[in-house]
């Protein structure tokens, strides 16, 4: 028995979100599969959130949230409504010990990515702020940003922007406090920004919610000579409402 076998029949490949066996590594079984609310037919081209109807003549088409927020960036993508499994491992990757969960998430980001990508683009994070990268350990949207790099060939700068100071956090916030409170947090890189002067970079993100992150990122990028951005991430909330 080859080594690979033997360890396949020891620890045959399970679901990412149960216990179920699946026929491959880092696959849903059919259950959570349709518990996961994937993105598959219209979306905002600017933040990736699914819209009702039907795409007709390919038109560029907005969601009312980005037409009442403008957004500092280009286009957007996301794999998942925050919804069922999407949020479960969102949570996960965020929270707990499944760091693992940042292979299947980057591979199905950087599918969801593929018409928004561009040739000269660099693959960038929103930063956790150093005490909760303590806390927390890991930078769960390095790690995708990681892993999307692996996919695409794009180059990866995980640290291309900084946190400039504690923010406190989003959670639990109002859609304008959220944009307050974010404003002056971010600064780029010195020492790596040259690298992404003049180009596209895709700034990624788990969740985007207000999106106030991601257009502090944009305009922080932006005003330190980066030529565009667009934004990728795992799961959109619908915020809906006024
Ligand atoms: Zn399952
Ligand atoms: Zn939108």
């Amino acid at each position: 028995m080859r080594m690979q076998a033997l360890v396949r029949a020891i620890y045959p490949p399970q679901c990412l979100c149960c216990e179920a066996l699946v026929e491959q590594d880092f696959a849903l079984c059919g259950a959570c599969w349709r518990d996961m609310p994937f993105v598959t037919g219209l979306a905002c081209d600017t933040c990736g959130l699914p819209l009702p109807g039907v795409e007709d003549d390919g038109a560029r088409i907005q969601c009312d949230d980005c037409l009442r927020t403008p957004r500092p960036w280009a286009r957007g993508r996301a794999v998942a409504a925050y919804g069922g499994n999407a949020r479960r491992m969102v949570l996960q990757l965020k929270h707990a010990d499944r760091l693992d969960l940042a292979r299947p998430l980057g591979d199905w980001m950087a599918r969801a990515a593929a018409p928004i990508l561009t040739p000269d683009m660099i693959i960038a994070p929103v930063p956790l702020h150093w005490f909760r990268l303590l806390r927390r350990r890991a930078n769960q949207s390095a790690l995708l940003g990681a892993r999307i790099a692996q996919v695409t060939g794009l180059p990866h700068i995980p640290d291309l922007l900084l946190r400039a100071r504690h923010t406190p956090s989003q959670e639990g916030r109002g859609r304008d406090a959220r944009f307050r409170n974010l404003s002056g947090a971010l600064r780029a890189h010195p020492r790596r920004i040259a690298q992404a002067q003049g180009r596209h970079v895709l700034l990624v993100d788990d969740v985007m919610t207000s999106g106030a992150t991601l257009a502090a990122g944009a305009e922080t990028l932006k005003a330190a000579g980066v030529a565009e951005v667009s934004v990728l991430v795992v799961a959109r909330v619908s915020q809906g409402g006024p």
